[in-house]
């Protein structure tokens, strides 16, 4: 039965089995290991033959009922959840590339994922190539022999440039590449990559899924040929989510959905809003007209997201008055949470960049990025005017 419910219900209805004290809400397996009957049930456990959870570096039930509902949300058939979003990244490249390899990759990733690719990656003799993610028609002229795989994130972080996932997904499978895309922006509730042919989805759970900026996460979906390697490679290295964490995220998602929906409509408003204001040079939102993308954001997205980020005319001046005026809103570098954050890219998440590659990215000097939280919208403005 639970096949044919709409995701949603299976985010709030996809529990794991009741234990014989009939709980309601899911316990939490507080437990590094598990025990056999005897010796011959364990040796089957060992060998596979027979199906059963060893230890929770490997699976734990807490574990896999967030793995479950996460992969009937994205529409994938396995998962594995990691102890953050980087370790999912950092699993999603290292157990499908080898010494000798090449990536192509959208430019304007994640931060870390930026690192990964120029700093670490190259460690092992795995090198890269970014391409533009607006560019589709210059992607097939980055692959190479010794290419393995298209990795990508959309709407990227902080200039919310999309990626063409349904083009990505034909050069994929035009020239044989596995097809990672990090869809943490976005959320399934709004964006399903496997429907584009995605091999690998990577969340850091940290943001929108948990949602409440308590603790930190990472999801590894996909389809079993692929996740079979990943899953080899994650039980081998130990980045495992910890069950508690698993516990927390699994609650987060039922109220995802509803989560989103308001994140999105109150996003949408203050994208419009801000585009209003003298201050304000520009504003980059996926669903706003303006947007140079905004065919493909309705193709691909069912909303915009939680994320907008606008540009100050004042440059570095305006954005720090602004970050210091606000009462309300947070100065952090997380996202994804019940409260309003604004971060300030040039002079923190992105300040690694060199002017050139900020510039490449899209990233001004008075670029403002704020995650739009859950708190009434005329609270926001009047928040924000207190430094516009
Ligand atoms: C935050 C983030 C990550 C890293 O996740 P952590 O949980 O912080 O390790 C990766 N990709 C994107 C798009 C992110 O926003």
């Amino acid at each position: 039965m639970a096949d044919k419910l709409q995701p949603q219900t299976r985010a709030i209805r996809g529990q794991m089995d009741q234990t014989q004290y009939r709980e309601h809400s899911t316990p939490l397996f507080l437990t590094s290991s598990f025990t056999f009957d005897s010796a011959e049930e364990m040796a089957e456990t060992f060998s596979g033959e027979r199906e059963g959870i060893i230890y929770s570096r490997y699976s734990n039930p807490s574990v896999d009922e967030l793995i479950a509902k996460a992969c009937a949300l994205e529409g994938t058939e396995a998962g594995f959840a990691t102890a953050s979003g980087m370790a999912a990244v950092f699993a999603s490249l290292a157990a499908l590339v080898q010494q000798g390899d090449h990536i192509v990759a959208t430019r304007a990733l994640f931060g870390s994922t930026h690192q990964l690719l120029t700093n670490l990656l190259p460690k092992w003799g795995v090198t890269f190539t970014y391409v533009e993610p607006d560019q589709p028609d210059t992607w097939a002229a980055a692959v190479q022999p010794n290419t393995v795989l298209f990795c990508t994130e959309t709407p990227s972080n902080p200039g919310l440039k999309l990626v063409d996932l349904a083009a990505a997904g034909r050069l994929c499978k035009e020239h044989g590449l596995l097809f990672v895309v990090d869809n943490c922006f976005a959320t399934p509730v709004l964006q399903r990559p496997a429907e584009f042919g995605a091999d690998l989805i990577t969340h850091s759970a940290t943001k929108w899924m948990d949602g409440q900026g308590r603790v930190l996460g990472g999801l590894l979906l996909g389809n079993q040929a692929v996740m079979d390697k990943v899953v080899t490679f994650c039980r081998h290295t130990g980045p495992a989510m910890s069950p508690f964490n698993a516990w927390t995220i699994s609650k987060s998602l039922e109220t995802l959905h509803l989560r989103m929906d308001a994140h999105c409509r109150s996003a949408l408003a203050l994208a419009h809003w801000l585009g209003e204001q003298q201050a304000v040079a520009k504003v980059h939102y996926p669903f706003l007209e303006s947007h140079p993308q905004y065919a493909l954001a309705r193709r691909q997205m069912d909303a915009g997201g939680g994320i907008v980020t606008f540009e100050l005319k004042g440059g570095i001046t305006a954005a720090q008055r602004l970050l210091n005026a606000v009462e309300l809103c947070t100065r952090s570098s997380n996202l994804g949470d019940t409260r309003t954050i604004l971060t300030h890219p040039a002079t923190t998440t992105h300040s690694k960049l060199t002017p050139e590659e900020r510039a490449l990215v899209g990233i001004s000097d008075g670029l403002v990025r704020m995650s739009v939280g859950l708190e009434a919208v005329v609270d926001i403005q009047g928040d924000l005017l207190r430094g516009l």
